[in-house]
């Protein structure tokens, strides 16, 4: 990983630790969907700050995301549909997915989703049997059970 010197001032360590976790996460292949590689990166990021007190930020920015964006998801943010659906909010909505996963089955659970996914193809056929074998739910009800 390198990081340019010029950006290394503006980078403070949530942003290097949500790249150092697309770094570790890269090894497993590139199939896993877009919502699942930043979701995850930000849920990282998302508990080290929480862990270096910004809990309240956090817990404003999930109140936020819960009221405004969420409603509003139809399906997961895949590749086309990443920025711009949900514009800017792509990455938060991508995070509360992922949040909703490790609350819901755990992280060892979430880990092996991962896995399979990053080493399959990024469709819709894999995607829909991967999340079936790990989860027994598919992509649709998964939006429907973030959304509750
Ligand atoms: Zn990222």
């Amino acid at each position: 990983m390198v990081i340019n010197p010029d950006g290394r001032l503006k980078a403070d360590r949530l942003l290097l630790a949500h790249e150092f976790t697309h770094a570790a996460m890269s090894t497993l292949g590139g199939g896993a969907p877009t919502w699942l590689v930043e979701g995850y990166a930000m849920y990282v990021e998302q508990r080290l700050a929480e862990q270096s007190g910004y809990d309240e930020d956090v817990a404003d920015w999930r109140d936020e995301l819960m009221s405004e964006a969420i409603p509003k998801l139809t399906v997961l943010p895949i590749d086309g549909v990443f920025h711009g659906e949900y514009d800017e909010e792509s990455y938060g909505v991508s995070w509360i997915i992922v949040e909703h996963l490790v609350t819901k089955y755990g992280l060892a659970k979430l880990n092996a989703l991962y896995v399979d996914l990053a080493r399959g193809d990024d469709g819709p056929v894999v995607r829909e049997q991967v999340l079936r074998k790990h989860l027994k739910i598919s992509e649709a009800a998964l939006v429907a059970a973030v959304k509750k």
